[in-house]
């Protein structure tokens, strides 16, 4: 963690501390290279965002706010084949759920291919570009590799007048598909092989989303990307470290393309998150080999899963703040990501109670037929969330791990002869239980003390435990879902075939759970603390108006500690 992020979270004064990012745009400033800060969050629209988009994004975001500049978002889709409507729509409401404000800045790279056509024709004209015959297989031999210097193509010094001739033809449709590309004439003994005369066009008879049939060539990604971002007047085209040896070609770019005031390439390390899956390419995989719910299975860390699991925007901005920005690929404690939605989740949300794992406790000294009303705080954290009435009465389910009848030591909660207290209500002292044919406790027994009300001043005896409750007549039946990391980091993430080592404990299904009345309400996205049993989430897609389906967001406790 920097010197800022520590003093971000310990609430000291913040310490002028900046990340290497902001220090290349302080002194691209200073500089003179560039007068104000325009930056881009540039998505290929083949698949949902996940957690690694988002710091991407509030990166971005984050810089053009601090240098009160303008942020992009533009949709890098050059690619025809893979990309989707449905992703544009799902990454848009993402980013815009992260609150990363792009105004009225929209964009898609399809809407540049005339210039970008028209900057090839310029290198073309330039003597900077050729078409190439030979096939993508013997492009890649004569690129030779790291050892190997490469070897020119045979077609490297066709004048511009033919190449012109064949761009145009390669335009309109008179080669299939692999014939011919484009390639920019740099250096084929470079030590980059990113510089060995890349493809920068490439023949492909596709319908594209957006531009549909109007263009059967194609700019390669190292190519558009420069000129997207130079069109858009970003300066600062902040990637991941991938890209580092991309640097040189991006910059050639620019350059022999004539742009003023080009933009410039700086890279970040990727974020990697322990125990779970990033990376699309996974995702896409567990989503159609139908593992998974969908994109947004709460088991995900993909935008749409974080949102639907119950993470909020603050969270996850939170956490991408403590993680901080670096030069170094490293993988994040999952754990910290988890300890960011319960900070957020403590204050603001109430507390109340669901039993996960019912059993019956019938108090045998409490009247029959009597319902009495309890006024519960909602957050004794925070006293502004108020306080509910809550139902109480002769049977009450409890936990069935909250009752033993040969307890080990230290279980302080119920066991014959053992006073416990009921959350907000009344001291009960167990009695014993009834168990059917198998040895199973069917029901637990107990006495109440009517002294004991929970706020009435009592200050007699103390007990050990307190165990949370809810009243039978007035229960409602919910189904709740516990979730483990999908794939368990210390086995390995994955199996030898290069397949993902899968967590088959990842989801669990509880569909016998009792939770206080106004739970019942519960709407999708609405959040929750259950006592003791962790944060729970509405489901967005599976609930019904009466009949919410909780997710569980992440338990009470934890053993993570932020680093000091
Ligand atoms: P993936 O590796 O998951 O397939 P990608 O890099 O192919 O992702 P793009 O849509 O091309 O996905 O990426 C959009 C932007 O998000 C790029 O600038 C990319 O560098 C950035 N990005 C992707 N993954 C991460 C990550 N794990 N951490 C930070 N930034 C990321
Ligand atoms: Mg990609």
């Amino acid at each position: 963690m920097t010197e800022k992020n520590t003093a971000a979270v310990t609430g000291e004064k913040e310490v002028e501390s900046k990340n290497f990012i902001e220090q290349e745009i302080d002194k691209d400033l200073a500089e003179g290279v560039y007068d104000h800060v325009q930056t881009r969050f540039p998505p290929e629209p083949n698949g949902y965002l996940h957690i690694g988009h988002a710091k991407s994004i509030l990166l971005n975001y984050g810089l053009a706010k601090e240098y009160g500049g303008k942020f992009n978002l533009r949709f890098d889709d050059t690619n025809p084949t893979k990309e989707k409507t449905e992703f544009v729509e799902s990454i848009i409401e993402d980013v815009k759920w992260l609150g990363a404000d792009f105004e009225d800045r929209l964009f898609f790279a399809s809407n540049y291919f005339e210039q970008m056509y028209e900057c090839a024709v310029l290198l073309i004209k330039k003597g900077k570009a050729f078409v190439c015959d030979l096939s993508a297989e013997e492009i890649r031999e004569y690129r030779g590799d790291y050892n190997r210097p490469g070897k020119d193509s045979p077609y490297r010094n066709r004048s511009v007048e033919e190449n012109l001739k064949l761009f145009e033809e390669m335009k309109e449709g008179k080669y299939k598909d692999g014939e011919k590309v484009l390639r920019a004439k740099i250096d084929m003994s470079s030590p980059n092989i990113n510089m060995r005369d890349p493809v920068i066009y490439r023949v492909a008879h596709m319908t594209h989303h957006n531009t549909g049939d109007k263009w059967c060539i194609y700019p390669m990604y190292d190519f558009a990307h420069p000129i997207e971002d130079a069109i858009e007047h970003i300066t600062h085209s902040i990637c991941t470290l991938e890209f580092e040896d991309h640097r040189p070609l991006y910059d050639w770019v620019v350059r022999e393309c004539e742009f003023e005031n080009p933009p410039r390439q700086i890279e970040f390390a990727k974020l990697y998150l322990t125990n779970v899956v990033t990376g699309k390419r996974y995702i896409k995989k567990l989503v159609e080999d139908k593992i998974v719910d969908g994109w947004d299975d709460p088991r995900l860390v993909s935008i749409a899963a974080l949102r639907r699991r119950g993470y909020t925007p603050e969270s996850i901005r939170r956490f991408v703040e403590l993680v901080g920005v670096s030069k170094a690929n490293s993988s994040v404690d999952y754990a910290m990501l988890e300890y960011c939605i319960r900070e957020d989740l403590k204050l603001k949300k109430p507390r109340l109670m669901a039993v996960l794992d019912p059993v019956k406790l019938v108090i045998d000294n409490y009247p029959e037929g009597q319902i009495e009303e309890l006024e519960i705080p909602n957050n004794l954290e925070n006293p502004e969330l108020g306080s509910r009435k809550v139902p109480f009465c002769r049977e009450v389910y409890i936990e069935r791990e909250d009752f033993m009848e040969e307890p080990p030591k230290k279980y302080f909660r119920m066991f014959p002869g053992n006073e416990v207290r009921l959350m907000g209500a009344y001291f009960v002292k167990c009695t014993g239980c009834e168990k059917d044919e198998n040895g199973n406790v069917t029901v637990v027994h107990g006495t109440y003390d009517p002294e004991t009300k929970s706020g009435s001043g009592f200050e007699g005896r103390k007990v050990k435990g307190t165990i949370h409750w809810v009243a039978v007549p007035t229960a409602k039946q919910v189904e709740c879902r516990l979730y483990e990391t999908i794939v368990d980091e210390e086995k390995g993430k994955l199996n030898e075939d290069g397949s993902l080592n899968l967590n088959p404990n990842s989801l669990t299904i509880l569909k016998n759970c009792y939770v206080e009345p106004q739970l019942a309400e519960a709407k999708a996205y609405d959040s929750f603390q259950f006592m003791r049993n962790g944060y729970f989430c509405a489901d967005c897609k599976d609930s019904r108006p009466g009949s919410p389906v909780f997710n569980r967001i992440v338990s009470l406790k934890s053993s993570f500690k932020l680093p000091k």
